[in-house]
């Protein structure tokens, strides 16, 4: 941490919050400049925020200079993650080797849809399924999700196709009741900063898939996902979304350059969903081929056996020759960035 004094500081102003950061245990190097006096800060960080230094007479600003998050950062744990995701003996592999696919339907709406979609999901080469039993929809008019009678048939697809499923949890009272009947517990975008629901689903012992807020920032976004790792979970997988900007022509705006970014920062696995970035299935599969050229550790896509039909989000749901298109790209581009397509147990022993 740096602490800037101002122009007219005078020494005994710069000598007390010397002793402030000492009287934390903190050591301050004072550098004078011809204008100005900063002051760095060597400690621990979480004492010098409670000296509130901003408020001390002379001082102009105070930058942080390592990041807020430490159990996702790289500083912490340098090589990148692998999390996996299932049972033992079916894991699948989500981390910077390999290439995963994660495909199903938006929402469970039957039992003969679900599996139906799972079936699509598998033969196109996705080796984790998703879909949603709690669905967080905008208008409470709108679809909700089978809920309890959705888990029980998503853990039937579990059972017939041997691949584990994630779903999507939206309040933390239902947390153990998910993790009973799926491998992988997904917080959506509208709930990444419910921070009860992070920390339950840090002390709920499955693998997490956490979207970014479509109006957070990529700190926010990992801060969110400190909460889940500060309750011993370290098993969080990121997903980019989409954010909300200015453009109407896509549902939102797909942040392609969050990737890289989030890997330079984090050790975190992270995702793409183009599925919900865009809502339009025309983009799903360029997207997708995007999202493994830029080096993502996977997708997640909607698929559906009758989009018009759909309970919700029909628009992006693939089927026919877009899904056997993406099918292709998730065999063949992965290969092309030193990655292999993720296989059920593909490596772990
Ligand atoms: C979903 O994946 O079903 C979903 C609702 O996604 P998001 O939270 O990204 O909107
Ligand atoms: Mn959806």
């Amino acid at each position: 941490m740096v602490v800037v004094m101002s122009p007219d500081a005078t020494d005994e102003q710069i000598a007390h919050v010397v002793e402030r950061v000492e009287s934390v245990g903190g050591e301050a190097f004072v550098s004078k400049g011809v204008v100005r006096t900063i002051i760095g800060l060597v400690g621990d960080i979480d004492s010098f925020h409670h000296l509130n230094l901003r408020t001390l007479a002379g001082v102009a600003d105070v930058h942080r200079i390592s990041d807020p998050y430490k159990l996702v950062s790289r500083q912490h744990h340098p090589d990148r993650s692998t999390v996996w995701v299932g049972p033992a003996g079916h894991q699948v592999p989500i981390g910077p080797d390999t290439f995963t696919f994660i495909a199903g339907p938006c929402a469970v709406e039957s039992k003969e849809q679900t599996a139906e979609a799972s079936r699509m999901a598998q033969s196109a080469g996705a080796t984790i399924i998703r879909g949603g039993a709690f669905k967080p929809r905008t208008s409470p008019y709108a679809f909700q999700g089978l809920g309890l009678a959705g888990l029980e048939i998503l853990a039937g697809i579990r059972e017939a196709t041997g691949l584990p499923v994630v779903t999507e949890v939206v309040d933390p009272r239902d947390v153990p009741m998910v993790a009973e009947h799926v491998d992988m517990l997904q917080v959506g975008t509208r709930n990444m900063a419910n921070f009860g629901l992070l920390q339950a689903v840090g002390e709920a012992g499955k693998p997490v898939l956490l979207k970014r807020g479509m109006t957070a920032t990529i700190e926010e976004w990992l801060m969110a996902a400190e909460y889940i790792a500060q309750r011993g979970n370290l098993d969080v997988v990121l997903c980019e979304r989409g954010i909300r900007t200015f453009e109407p022509a896509t549902r939102n705006t797909l942040d392609i350059s969050a990737v890289p970014v989030v890997q330079a920062a984090s050790h975190l696995p992270v995702i793409v969903d183009p599925s919900h970035a865009s809502g339009r299935k025309d983009l799903v599969v360029p997207l997708s081929r995007a999202a493994i050229a830029v080096g993502a550790d996977g997708v997640i896509v909607d698929v559906h056996p009758d989009p018009e039909t759909a309970l919700c989000d029909g628009p992006q749901a693939l089927l026919g020759a877009e899904l056997r298109e993406l099918a292709q790209a998730v065999r063949r581009l992965p290969e092309v960035v030193g990655r292999a397509p993720a296989g059920v147990l593909a490596q772990r022993g």
